[in-house]
């Protein structure tokens, strides 16, 4: 707190011994440690009372406004209210300005705000007119919110804050002519809760001190106009003065900073509970005191708390909310299962419980789960899973998203499941479980927002992200930390302000997306503006700065590690190195220079306090790699990454680079035949090596895409599935009846087909929505369609004699391809359909369901990319040997609108089959020497799901290409052979 304030409290406090002294403050804890600050000066502090100017109008009015039947809104029902109204009239196409927009919980809160301002500063609605607003259409469309609002609010006999105000307005009640006020200064300013306050005042004692007497910094309007002291001195004299007080550090990162902190108030012996941290931006100070704190017990104690989410409690609040947003998917319960936090099944561990809801083919969707319930009732196994199941399927309050839920019924859903569901991890983690419990009980009874689920489940996200819980005050033995916009009464002799960029300091504000700055002039000449608050920010860093008591350290990190980026020095910071060092032109590059040699990334002084520090010091000693520390075997993986790193940077092929030395015999399909090929496996193989290798050879398995598309039911692979059954169904059904394909009337033998197999894989993946699922079933319909239309054409002269001809799978022998004299070569496949053509010959078919990208006419090995075709064809042959057919041609077909109902023929001889023999030699040969090179062509990579394994991209593309040419690159020679054939 400035010593100035605190005098004039001082003052106050003694010139009035006896009589009730209530300090106006802008938040309790303000009046609190004010009243702290006074005792530890020794000032009797007798009669005082801290008082918000919420709660004095509240005083006034609540029990009026109760004995009149009238309830409080609570912010969080008003933002729902808001939300529910902006739906409905967008709905119904009364809006014109929010009409396209899109409506989420945020623009709600940004629009209640608006609201509530608008209230605070006109007092009565019906004076607003759209003439204020930028765009009349705007202006409109808030009106008719407000309109809206203001009748549901009446009408449930509700008063939100600003009604408050009005009515205290109106109240003819005053303080005492005995009470004296001390008006603090505050940061908001409403021309209502000012006329209120003047007011009520108006026969008391008030008093306004001044915070700082600072020439050249103004503070922003006050509701009650300050005591007018003359200003004595500028920042810069004021920095004079406290020369001697600060100190400046530059470190490498936020956590460096933090680090030197902790270290400084260990080196020099200061009590925790003496010092503070004021920081700039939450996020980055916050978390990593929050961290330090539960990973290694640093007692701190956080003026605002921390948000939910950083608690065990919380974050399996928001896992739950994830789970149902999912669609129920099974990744999203391995994810939940794993953090640990939620009571399990008894005698099930999490590891057994996923595996069995994986051999039970649970995906997504609660009926999966459902099912699993059934068939554990029905089997009598795992009793203990069945009835967690059963419960954890009771609480969830939905369905899918789709279903329709009240925003109460869903959080007393939420409120059952951290109550019997959650295990809290410790004190602070039960606190915070209570804290949200009990916010949620509080709001329950105003809600009467009802929607689908996926809405609700986002309003109730949005509201657990704004929380936060286990909120304190500076406790003995803790060090307190808190934002510096709540700094300014805060009395420690040690303060340290960490975070002092340019970025960071004074802050930024941006202007109010839904009321513009020169709109809220127009609505009231004194509403609260962006440069109003950008000015009261600039006033305050310049009052912390300079009215310090104490001892107080500035810092600031060279670098911003969240986004990589350097960072700069504030103005202020700046200006008190100038002060400090007497050079008054010095920039913020000469600040950097002159104090980065106390600071660098190796730092010996913060490796007393941290754990990577210590690392890092002992590892880069001198600033240079420690490599005789690696020699310990407990760290030979990190010399490995190292020595892969160097290796991979060679102009040859290493073995970080796919060269196994051919150490394949294991691998090897010619030499073991427990190794069977694919067509997609040797296809793959073709496309890149290397991919084959990371995939086929090390078994790495590529991420799988998480982002779910919440408007589609079956997945592609899903959707082929379904389609492929359908056709094989439809032909083998034309075949067991001895009929022939004719151009009418099949589709009414398809459609029924068709409708039973969308019914059976309805039950096994639940469609989203109705809505959802016609749609979609109808895009099947269609693809049945496109498939006849296109066999109209097709199967004239040619007849299905084989459906889903499968080989290599269970009891179905595997083919054997001769690969010249190195041996035979196994192959599984499952041909779509095998017809017999006019000339006696077989034509393999294949359906695809995607598009026909990659299988242009003239491209027919495509460089050894595409192979099914004639691996089947081959195949087919070689399995019926003995009456020696002859396989002529294989068709792709594309029955489906992305496939445009296209054909691609490849007709198949003798010189393909060589061809393709040789193609399948020179694969082998990879396995063979053990080589298995990047794919030559950049392009092969635009699509490929091993990218970030690869890393191909990151390399120089002549290094690639030279550890290509190299001559020992067997794998890469044999590369070029197959891409000779197109
Ligand atoms: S990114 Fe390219 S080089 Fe790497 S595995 Fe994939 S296809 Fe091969």
């Amino acid at each position: 707190m400035s010593p100035d304030f605190l005098n004039s409290l001082t003052e106050i406090v003694k010139k009035h011994p006896l009589e009730e002294k209530i300090f106006i403050v802008p938040s309790k804890r303000d009046g609190r440690l004010a009243v702290e600050a006074l005792a530890k000066e020794n000032t009797p502090v007798v009669n005082v009372h801290s008082k918000t100017i919420e709660e004095l109008v509240k005083e006034t009015v609540y029990w009026k406004l109760l004995r009149d039947g009238k309830k409080e809104l609570p912010q969080e029902a008003g933002r729902q209210l808001v939300y529910k109204i902006m739906k409905e009239l967008q709905a119904a196409n009364e809006f014109e300005y929010f009409s396209s927009i899109k409506l989420t919980p945020s623009l709600s809160e940004s629009v209640y705000r608006a609201i509530l301002d608008i209230k605070r500063s006109l007092g009565d609605v019906t004076s607003l007119n759209t003439s204020s607003f930028q765009k009349v259409e705007k202006g409109e469309d808030i009106l008719k919110i407000i309109e809206r609002y203001e009748q549901s609010r009446i009408k449930e006999g509700y008063v939100d804050r600003a009604d408050f105000i009005k009515e205290a307005l109106s109240d003819s009640k005053t303080a005492l002519e005995k009470q004296v006020f001390v008006f603090f200064p505050h940061d908001a300013y409403h021309p209502a809760a000012a006329s209120f306050i003047n007011r009520y005042t108006d026969k008391a004692s008030v008093y306004a001190p001044g915070y700082s007497n600072l020439k050249n910094t103004e503070q922003n309007r006050q509701m009650i106009s300050r005591d007018s002291v003359p200003a004595e001195v500028t920042v810069e004299e004021k920095m004079v003065q406290h020369k001697g007080d600060y100190s400046l550090k530059v470190a490498f990162s936020a956590e460096d900073e933090v680090n030197q902190i902790l270290s400084h108030l260990k080196n020099e012996n200061i009590p925790f509970d003496q010092a503070v941290i004021y920081y700039p931006n939450a996020n980055t100070y916050h978390s990593l005191l929050y961290h330090l704190k539960e990973k290694n017990g640093l007692q701190v104690t956080f003026s605002e708390g921390v948000p939910v989410s950083y608690y065990p409690s919380g974050k399996m609040l928001f896992a739950f909310l994830d789970w149902m947003k999912s669609g129920f998917t099974f990744k999203n319960l391995e994810r939940m299962l794993q953090e640990r936090s939620l009571f399990e099944p008894e005698g099930v561990s999490v590891k057994k419980m996923l595996r069995i809801l994986k051999n039970h083919g649970v995906k997504k969707g609660s009926s999966s789960y459902r099912r699993v319930i059934e068939r554990l009732e029905e089997t009598g196994e795992y009793p203990e899973l069945k009835s967690w199941l059963a419960s954890l399927f009771k609480l969830v309050p939905v369905n899918s998203r789709y279903d329709t839920v009240t925003s109460a019924q869903f959080l007393e859903s939420m409120i059952t499941y951290l109550k019997n569901w959650v295990r809290p991890s410790g004190q602070d983690d039960a606190s915070c479980r209570s804290h949200i419990i009990l916010m949620i009980e509080q709001v329950i009874p105003h809600l009467t927002y009802k929607g689908k689920a996926g809405e609700v489940i986002a309003q109730s996200e949005f509201w657990f992200s704004q929380m936060s819980a286990t909120a304190s005050m500076p406790k003995p033995g803790h060090l307190h930390v808190t934002p510096v916009r709540t700094s300014l009464y805060y009395h420690f002799k040690h303060v340290f302000i960490p975070g002092m960029t340019n970025k960071n300091i004074p802050g930024s504000q941006k202007e109010d997306p839904i009321l513009l700055d020169q709109e809220r002039t127009a609505i009231h000449h004194f509403m609260m503006t962006s440069a109003e608050h950008i000015k009261r920010e600039a006033w305050k860093t310049a009052s912390i700065v300079t009215c310090l008591k104490g001892k107080t350290h500035f810092s600031y990190p060279l670098m911003d590690l969240a986004n990589n980026k350097k960072a700069t020095p504030a103005y202020a910071f700046i200006q008190l190195y100038r002060v400090q060092s007497g050079n008054y032109e010095a920039t913020g590059e000469d600040v950097e220079k002159a104090l980065t040699n106390a600071s660098s990334f190796v730092n010996e002084e913060t490796s007393k306090v941290s754990e990577s520090s210590w690392w890092t010091n002992v590892l880069f000693k001198n600033g240079r790699l420690e490599k005789t520390f690696y020699n310990n075997e407990l760290f030979a993986h990190l010399l490995q990454g190292n020595r892969a790193e160097s290796l991979r940077q060679k102009g040859e092929l290493t073995p970080y680079d796919g060269h196994l030395n051919k150490q394949t015999a294991l691998l090897n399909p010619l030499v073991n035949d427990q190794v069977v090929m694919s067509a997609s496996k040797l296809e793959n193989l073709a496309v890149c090596p290397y991919r084959y290798f990371l995939k086929d050879i090390l078994g790495i398995e590529a991420e799988e895409d998480e982002e779910e598309d919440r408007y589609a039911w079956l997945d592609p692979a899903a959707k082929g599935t379904l389609l492929h059954a359908i056709f094989e169904r439809f032909y083998q059904y034309l075949y067991d009846e001895g009929k022939t394909f004719q151009a009418d009337g099949t589709m009414e033998w398809i459609e029924p087909i068709a409708k039973t197999a969308i019914e059976e894989t309805r039950t096994i993946l639940p469609p989203p929505n109705e809505v959802i699922y016609e749609l979609e079933s109808q895009e099947i319909l269609d693809a049945c369609y496109i498939f006849l239309k296109l066999e109209e054409t097709f199967s004239a002269n040619r007849k299905p004699v084989h459906f889903e001809y499968d080989f290599g799978f269970k009891e179905r022998d595997s083919v054997s391809i001769p690969v010249g004299e190195k041996g035979t070569l196994k192959l599984r496949g499952k041909i779509d359909r095998v017809d017999k053509l006019p000339d006696g010959s077989f034509g393999t078919v294949d359906y695809k369901t995607g598009g026909t990208f990659g299988f242009d006419e003239e491209g027919f090995f495509n460089g050894g990319r595409k192979l099914q075709h004639s691996l089947y064809a081959l195949a087919f042959e070689l399995l019926n040997e003995a009456d020696r057919p002859v396989v002529s041609a294989a068709h792709y077909l594309f029955p489906t609108r992305k496939g445009k109902g296209e054909q691609v023929m490849r007709k198949f001889d003798d010189q393909k089959k060589a061809e393709l023999l040789q193609i399948v030699d020179h694969l082998t040969a990879f396995i063979q020497e053990g080589q298995f090179p990047f794919t030559e062509d950049p392009n092969d990579c635009k699509f490929c799901d091993y990218k970030p394994v690869c890393m191909r991209h990151r390399y120089d593309e002549d290094l690639v290409q030279e550890k290509l040419a190299h001559p020992d690159t067997e794998g890469a020679k044999r590369l070029r052979e197959v891409r000779k054939y197109d």
